[in-house]
């Protein structure tokens, strides 16, 4: 287990945050590896989320706690969205000192595997809603900056 560096905005290798990740084929010890590095990493920047490509793995892994206890997931995929939506304020800890107005499905069904290989079913409203849209892009190399209707100060 180690705390990574998270991959910023500007560094070098950044390339690796618009890149589409690749789909997790078999899960191995890696991933378990990769899984326990991921939440390391997210508890000690105090995020409530984080996908593997922010620590410059460009895997379909994210890792997600919005206080309600450990979230992982492999290859995530947002099966329903509600009609609502909801304008909220986002940040990143790929962009640190920036924040924006996002407009986010109000509800989500999430599908992904779990580190055992089942397959779950994760329904998100509120933050972990807004939390598993913006780690979900981050596996289609979309940042929510592209998504952001303002930028704050
Ligand atoms: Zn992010």
């Amino acid at each position: 287990m180690a705390v990574y560096s998270i991959v910023k905005i500007g560094d070098p290798g950044d390339s690796v945050l618009r890149e589409k990740a690749s789909t997790v084929k078999k899960i191995t010890p890696s991933i378990f590896k990769l899984l326990d590095n991921l939440k390391d990493t997210l508890y000690e920047a105090n995020g409530v989320g984080l996908a593997a490509p922010q620590i410059g793995i460009s895997k379909r892994v994210v890792v997600i706690d919005v206080g309600e206890g450990l979230l992982e997931l492999i290859n995530p995929e947002i099966i329903e969205y509600s009609d609502e939506t909801e304008l909220d304020v986002e940040g990143c800890l790929s962009i640190p000192g920036a924040r924006g107005e996002v407009e986010r499905y109000s509800s989500v069904v999430v599908k992904a595997l779990n580190r055992e290989g089942e397959e779950i079913e994760i329904a998100g409203e509120g933050l972990l809603s807004r939390c598993l849209q913006h780690e979900i892009d981050h596996l289609y190399g979309v940042l929510y900056i592209d998504r952001a209707t303002r930028m704050l100060e």
